[in-house]
């Protein structure tokens, strides 16, 4: 498993759910026998989602979000059980429990839930079981959502150690999604372009985003959404950090743009507010300092490592064409 405990160089894993160094044996999923070995195995460990809700053990002041598969039999019925990877001492799973609210034996009365945005802002656990957090929250919300053949409308069911879902009726194979998302940092000169969406906390103001289409390269994504959402036609594009962002299932792909124009028209359907932003004001938000009250999205988010890479001086825009 040495390429998996290489140093990272890039700028991702500097972003929150971005470290995992499970290895996830991808060519061994549908050996059924060998996962069946690995769950059987004295060190594996599952993490549990009630719903969408992770469910950890308070020990004193700390959390322990990794369970036994005993542990995890006591606390309800399993609805869907998948193989993560194997982190080079033991195998890790992550388990979909049928009930909301589970229900701890006796003596297990250190049982909590804490949603995932939470465990993430607050530290509760390390980068490495964070990475594991999400990729687990996107593949149970995947497989919640996927019960039935989308081809042909029958149950289907989840083989591939929950890597891939089959119906056996009209034989159609179901992968899990991974929805692409750019998330940009227009810049012009000195200044840079935030904006703010209707359900952001008071004061915080964040790159633009949005979904990229079928048919799209990421740079003409972020054209798009630009143009859409603030008027601003935009040149050099360059790609600068990466980010699973497990609401449920996005990647997100942070780049910086550079603005052709000045003058803004918003869409108030889908912001608040947008403006240009100086770097002495940026450095003001980023240190929650600004006179204003204004300040940028916390340290788990790409938006930030944006932010904080433009300050360095560290653009890196593609050479003019
Ligand atoms: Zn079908």
């Amino acid at each position: 498993l040495k390429h998996l405990w290489i140093e990272r160089p890039e700028r991702s894993v500097r972003t929150g759910f971005a470290v995992n160094r499970l290895d996830r044996l991808s060519e061994r999923r549908d050996d059924g026998a060998f996962i069946d070995e690995l769950r059987c195995s004295e060190g594996a460990r599952s993490l549990v989602f009630a719903g969408e809700v992770p469910v950890l053990k308070r020990r004193g002041d700390a959390f322990e979000p990794l369970f036994t598969f005993a542990e995890v039999d006591g606390l309800g019925i399993a609805a869907e059980q998948v193989f993560l990877g194997h982190d080079s001492t033991r195998p890790f799973f992550a388990t979909l429990l049928e009930t909301q609210t589970p229900e701890p034996a006796q003596g297990h009365r250190d049982i909590v839930m804490i949603d995932l945005r939470s465990v993430a802002m607050q530290g509760l656990v390390t980068p490495d079981v964070l990475g594991a957090f999400g990729q687990a929250k996107s593949l149970l919300y995947w497989h919640s959502r996927h019960r039935f053949c989308s081809n042909c409308g029958a149950p289907n069911r989840m083989v591939a150690a929950g890597w891939r879902r089959v119906c056996d009726v009209c034989e159609a194979q179901h992968f899990p999604r991974t929805d692409p998302v750019v998330i940009m940092l227009v810049v012009s000169g000195n200044d840079c372009l935030l904006g703010r969406q209707p359900g952001f906390p008071a004061g915080m103001y964040s790159c633009l985003a949005g979904f990229v289409e079928a048919g799209e390269t990421c740079e003409d994504a972020v054209r798009r959404e630009v143009f859409e959402e603030a008027g601003i036609a935009t040149g050099r594009i360059a790609y600068v950090a990466s980010q699973p962002w497990p609401f449920p299932a996005s990647l997100m792909i942070g780049c910086f743009a550079e603005a052709l124009a000045r003058e803004l028209s918003i869409d108030t359907r889908e912001l608040d507010d947008a403006r240009w932003f100086s770097q002495d004001e940026v450095r003001l938000m980023l240190a929650r300092a600004h006179p204003a009250g204004v300040v940028t999205p916390p340290k788990l988010a790409i938006a930030h490592l944006l932010l904080q890479e433009w300050i360095a001086g560290e653009i890196g825009l593609n050479p003019p064409r």
